[in-house]
């Protein structure tokens, strides 16, 4: 059946793309989350030509990203995404927490369609930005045929949400799929694919909390050099739900450290093993004490241990 699908909708929520700076050539001293989305799009001469509807949905820097606007981000997400006139979605975002957004939203919607998030590295106003073509090629991709599930596009590369991660404070190419590598390319406006689109199971919105509803407590420790057990137990004492671990190496824990979390398992609270490297997966040894989460991060294991969480609620 042809599909009459050719919309695009661009869902703003902040980040440094919409950011602003009294200087052109200040690079880093902006502040993000200024302009709107509509003037984003404008900014774009070509897009003037794609069937295209902008929405904003927050406007944040996304170090402060919360439940809450992952949540309405989600919905809104929902709702296009079953509309028959719409092609993709882009979601423009800021860069230090796209990965986990990108890993949220692959994990509660899954979806048939394209859904883009792009981002920039340098403000709007910067004498060179980089956020108008990294708008551009995300339209791209949210309209190719064939394209599905949860993608990051920046610098003209295109990353799926398990495996994109900043690994750049400021440059231009800043983002990776670490071992994995992209999924494919943008070259002159074309998609040039290496491997598959994301895929898997959706759990769907109605296993997030509703609205004002608490969400699970889930934190992140760390195992270094001289770790004890003491933030664990203080984390348990608080009511914490669930604890990821950012684990040495292949998921090796200092000692005092490992003992304060296998209590901490036993009292009933979910942990997670991850790795503080920045590339590679944990291999898990059939007798662990302690789950691993395979290949996801610290911070997107974070989002799975959120998500594990409401499930099982
Ligand atoms: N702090 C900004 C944000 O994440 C950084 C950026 O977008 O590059 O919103």
């Amino acid at each position: 059946m042809q599909s009459n699908a050719s919309k695009v909708v661009v869902l703003g929520t902040g980040g440094t793309i919409a950011g602003t700076s009294a200087d052109a050539s200040d690079n880093v001293g902006y502040t993000a989350a200024q302009l709107g989305v509509n003037l984003l799009v404008r900014a774009v001469p070509p897009l003037a030509d794609v069937p295209l509807e902008a929405e904003q949905v927050a406007q944040v820097d996304s170090k402060d990203m919360s439940h809450e606007v992952w949540r309405a981000l989600a919905l809104r997400c929902a709702h296009h995404l079953a509309r028959p006139d719409v092609a993709g979605i882009v979601i423009t975002h800021g860069t230090d927490t796209l990965e986990e957004t990108a890993w949220f939203l692959q994990r509660v919607l899954a979806p048939a369609k394209p859904l883009v998030l792009t981002a920039a590295m340098r403000p709007a106003t910067a004498l060179q930005s980089d956020g108008p073509q990294n708008l551009l090629d995300a339209v791209c991709v949210a309209r190719a045929p064939g394209a599905r599930g949860v993608v990051a596009v920046l610098g003209g590369q295109v990353h799926g949400a398990r495996d994109v991660r900043k690994v750049h404070p400021y440059r231009i190419d800043a983002f990776s799929s670490g071992d994995a590598g992209p999924i494919g390319c943008i070259e002159e406006g074309e998609l040039r694919l290496f491997r598959d689109w994301p895929q898997g199971d959706a759990l769907g919105v109605a296993t997030l909390p509703a609205d004002e509803a608490p969400w699970p407590r889930v934190e992140i420790v760390m195992s270094h050099a001289g770790a004890d057990g003491a933030i664990v137990r203080a984390l348990c004492a608080s009511g914490v739900q669930g604890l990821v671990v950012a684990a040495t190496g292949n998921g090796t824990l200092h000692h005092a450290l490992e003992a304060a979390l296998l209590e901490a398992q036993a009292s009933g609270v979910r942990v997670l093993r991850s790795t503080r490297c920045r590339n590679g997966r944990v291999l898990s040894a059939a007798d662990e004490a302690l789950p691993s989460s395979d290949d996801l991060t610290p911070v997107k294991a974070r989002v799975e241990l959120l998500l594990q969480l409401l499930t099982d609620a």
